[in-house]
């Protein structure tokens, strides 16, 4: 870790991964900033932090402008899962695009390092195998994940014209799957999905045939990613992506969750029932990690059959239904004050 107590802002800091960074960051000895207007993330992800007197949760929504003193800013608020994403898109592209803007602004005023999560989505439905950051991508501009994609897209886009104009700091990493404990039970992701399932004795939906591919990041691989790339010096602003490149089928997945949850009460695997593929689904994703590799030292270490049986572990340990998150019809009103539609 650095040698400097840091202050820094991680917007949406109570979600998935962003409530695991608040924790690395304070065990790391820096002041962490939790920004979050609690939409998707959960107040249980942050509550342990809470009595932490260099922890701050602030009840903000990036869509609003914000000032706060700060080092360093990690922008990782935007719904993630399509679930979410798709509800409302026309907000999902206002969060991506005035969230940048707002904390662009706040880094330029405060002269603060500031690195944007992007995506794999990126690249669309890609036709080059694995995606290395030179490929342009194939995306649909007018689909349904037009919200999310083209939003992050833009957003990149932004942080590079900040660094030529003002010489801004910048850092972009395109994030690829990533799982683990604090996971949404009901985000509609895979992992998440299948693991609900298993564990509930109820049919493991597969959408398509399930040999379609994925590759799946542990949560603190990806941590310790983000981490480092803030950390590199200012030269390099990215994109860098970061994913597990190792692919696995979706059938492959179904039975190796099946096997770590193990069987139902009726002694039987739950049996598998085939969905007709969404629209605009990738048939594969893959990352090419060189680029992390040479730049950042970094690969992920934390094979698979292990991330999953911890995941698995804290499924067991949670109530499904007390995580599920804030709707996305959530709105702010002029004063950036939360409505809340129900839990
Ligand atoms: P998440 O939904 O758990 O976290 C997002 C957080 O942002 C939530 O706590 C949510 O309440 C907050 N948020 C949303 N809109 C907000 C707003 N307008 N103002 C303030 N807070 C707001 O998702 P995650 O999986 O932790 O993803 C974090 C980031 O990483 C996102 O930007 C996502 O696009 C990116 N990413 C994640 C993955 C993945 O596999 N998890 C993959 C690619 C990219």
């Amino acid at each position: 870790m650095t040698s400097r107590a840091k202050r820094i802002l991680i917007t949406g800091g109570a979600g998935f991964l962003g409530s695991h960074l608040c924790e690395v960051l304070l065990r790391g000895g820096h002041e962490v900033i939790c920004l979050d207007n609690f939409s998707t993330g959960h107040e249980s992800n942050i509550a342990h932090l809470l009595g932490q007197p260099n922890f701050e949760l602030v009840r903000h929504d990036v869509t609003e402008p914000i000032d706060r003193e700060v080092d360093e800013i990690y922008n990782l608020a935007c719904p993630a899962s399509p679930e979410y994403y798709q509800t409302d898109p026309i907000r999902t592209m206002k969060i991506s695009l005035l969230g940048a803007i707002h904390i662009l602004e706040l880094a330029q005023r405060r002269g603060a390092k500031v690195l944007q999560a992007s995506t794999s989505e990126v690249y669309g439905d890609p036709d080059v195998h694995p995606q290395p950051e030179t490929y342009r991508g194939l995306v649909n501009p007018v689909g349904p994940r037009a919200c999310y994609n083209e939003g992050k897209r833009a957003v990149e886009s932004l942080f590079m014209d900040y660094r030529r104009m003002y010489k801004l700091p910048v850092r972009i990493v395109r994030i690829f799957n990533t799982y683990g404990p604090g996971m949404h039970p009901f985000d509609g992701r895979v992992v998440s999905t299948f693991i609900r399932q298993a564990l509930s004795d109820r049919a493991i939906t597969i959408f398509g045939d399930g040999s379609q591919t994925r590759s799946f990041c542990f949560r603190d691989d990806l941590t310790d990613g983000l981490i480092r790339m803030m950390g590199t010096d200012r030269e390099f602003p990215g994109p860098v992506n970061l994913g597990n490149p190792n692919e696995i089928s979706m059938s492959d997945l179904a039975q190796t969750i099946c096997r770590i949850v193990g069987p139902t009460e009726n002694g039987q695997e739950p049996p598998i029932a085939y969905r007709p593929l969404p629209e605009d689904d990738p048939r594969r994703r893959c990352p090419d990690i060189s680029l992390a590799k040479k730049t950042l030292g970094w690969e992920p270490t934390v094979s698979l059959e292990q991330g999953l049986r911890q995941t698995v572990d804290w499924f067991r340990s949670i109530d499904f239904e007390t995580r599920r998150t804030g709707s996305m019809s959530e709105q702010s009103d002029s004063a950036g004050m939360l409505k809340w539609a129900g839990r």
